[in-house]
């Protein structure tokens, strides 16, 4: 969370975002070690609960019903399989168990449903979160009072570039379930994607954004476009890692007490890449095989990637 009575100006974090490299590295290091043990990566599992058909149009997703890409829309899973697929994530380790649905926001018959997933996967003594799109004051209070940990609710660019990739919906719409969920006292999670063609200014603002609110999302996932086929950026330029790197050290600066989290794209990072953006700061993944829809490291490569760099994964008994 971020200092409520300070709050960062776009020239400044233009600043720190475009600060020699090796400054960079070593500034966010040292934000990071005053926070955070740099040894130690939180883990979170991530399970579809409902893929597919979504009603909005963003421009990365294969869940989008209009970017016809061939997934088909699936019903929302059930209770029990959320659990099993919970109680296995426990045992490979993971502390937090995050639940997607491809919605532009939950239909209320759908609520009970989400409840009893909340309940369950409380009960097996992990984190919960979801992601499920917009949410009304009830749908809030009712995820709130389930004991919902986390909502995940990424604002994905800045605001000036947001319509370039998304149009049914807009970024104050975003900012607005956001406020709620605050203010329901249910932490945030919310980041964006790098690589969809927008400017570093674009990366800076999303980022000064996020450190903005009050408070700074307690979870800050920085994805890295992986190009789904039939979507319309499917042939989008990659972006430099090196650019990456420097995006992940400006959110670790900007927010210090936040977790940041590698999230999509991490298949496609080398070791040293990745290394790298743990040095810049970035102290949660996301294990497992598939994202949602986009490929993940396999977890046995995790175990090598975490014994190379000597690095722990946080256990439920060091979570405050
Ligand atoms: S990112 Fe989420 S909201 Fe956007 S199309 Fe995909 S599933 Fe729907």
């Amino acid at each position: 969370m971020s200092d409520p009575a300070s709050s960062w100006s776009r020239d400044a974090a233009q600043a720190i975002y475009e600060t020699p490299l090796m400054d960079l590295l070593f500034r966010a290091q040292t934000v990071h070690r005053r926070n955070f043990d740099p040894n130690t990566v939180q883990t979170s599992k991530l399970l579809s609960i409902k893929t597919g058909g979504c009603a909005e149009d963003c421009a990365y997703c294969s869940q989008s019903a209009r970017n016809g890409s061939q997934l088909s829309a699936s019903k929302l899973i059930e209770v029990e399989r959320v659990i099993t697929e919970a109680r296995k994530a426990k045992q490979g380790g993971a502390t937090r168990f995050c639940m997607g649905a491809a919605w532009r926001e939950p239909k209320d018959r759908d609520m009970d449903a989400l409840v009893a997933m909340v309940e369950g996967v409380r009960a097996l003594g992990m984190e919960t979160c979801m992601t499920l799109g917009m949410l009304d004051d009830s749908q809030v209070l009712r995820l709130r009072d389930a004991g919902l940990d986390y909502y995940n609710h990424n604002i994905d660019t800045s605001e000036r570039y947001y319509s370039e990739v998304i149009t049914t919906r807009t970024f104050a719409d975003r900012i607005n379930t956001m406020n709620r969920v605050q203010d329901a006292g249910i932490k945030v999670c919310s980041g964006g994607i790098l690589g969809m063609g927008e400017a570093a200014q674009d990366r800076v603002d999303m980022l000064v954004t996020l450190a903005n609110m009050r408070p700074a999302p307690e979870s800050v996932p920085i994805n890295m476009l992986m190009p789904q086929e039939g979507t319309p950026l499917a042939d989008a330029r990659p972006i430099d890692p090196i650019e990456f790197v420097r995006a992940i050290a400006t959110a670790r600066i900007l927010m210090p007490k936040s977790y940041v989290r590698l999230s999509a794209g991490r298949s496609e990072m080398s070791t040293e890449l990745q290394a790298m953006c743990f040095f810049a700061g970035a102290n949660s993944v996301f294990v497992g095989d598939t994202l949602l829809t986009a490929e993940n490291p396999e977890e046995d490569s995790d175990a090598i990637l975490f014994e190379k760099l000597g690095l722990q994964a946080e256990t439920s008994a060091s979570l405050s």
